[in-house]
């Protein structure tokens, strides 16, 4: 099983009220290969939010407690995004998830750039806490800009290959 992040299959989860809908992802949802994971919801944030950002380093840096995630208006939420992180943890392990593709830059979901914690737009390489944690199990975590057929290709039989090949499959 493919992991997602919600926002990339269109759910309107994103901290401004919108998605960041990905046809491939939206596809591969419809065809029960993928199961979709929205770790700021999952830690009990509400659409809309105030964004945060991690301060102090990465989501590898948040696991180890050497950083914390802040929302724009100052209040803490590590908390949150590492119960999320676990309980996404474990849903991929439930389901047998080999590889993740996820939205980048977000706090949670940032799979090579996350932001740096100043809100100022500056970027960091690194992994969101979710990531992060998903990552250090052992399954392979790519990018929203990674959504390819050609990255799908080993993860997929090639019936469903061809069907994500086909135009007439609407999203
Ligand atoms: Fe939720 Fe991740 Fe999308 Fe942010 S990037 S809205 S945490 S699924």
């Amino acid at each position: 099983m493919i992991l997602i992040s919600a926002c990339l299959a269109g759910f309107n989860v994103r901290y401004d009220g919108g998605n960041a809908q990905n046809n491939l992802a939206v596809k591969l949802v419809a065809l029960g290969k993928a199961i979709t994971v929205c770790p700021e919801i999952m830690g009990g944030l509400k659409t809309p939010r105030t964004p945060a950002e991690i301060q102090g380093g990465t989501g590898d840096d948040v696991l180890a407690g050497r950083a914390r995630v802040v929302s724009r208006d100052g209040v803490d939420v590590t908390k949150r995004y590492l119960v999320s992180a676990h309980r996404v943890l474990q849903i991929a392990q439930n389901n047998d998830v080999q590889v993740a593709f996820l939205k980048q830059k977000s706090p949670a979901c940032g799979t090579k750039l996350v932001y740096d914690g100043s809100f100022s737009g500056r970027r960091i390489p690194g992994f969101g806490v979710t990531a992060a944690l998903l990552h250090q199990n052992g399954i392979t975590v790519f990018g929203d800009e990674d959504l390819t057929i050609d990255t799908l290709r080993p993860y997929l039989d090639q019936g469903t290959v061809d069907l994500l090949g086909n135009d007439n499959l609407r999203s």
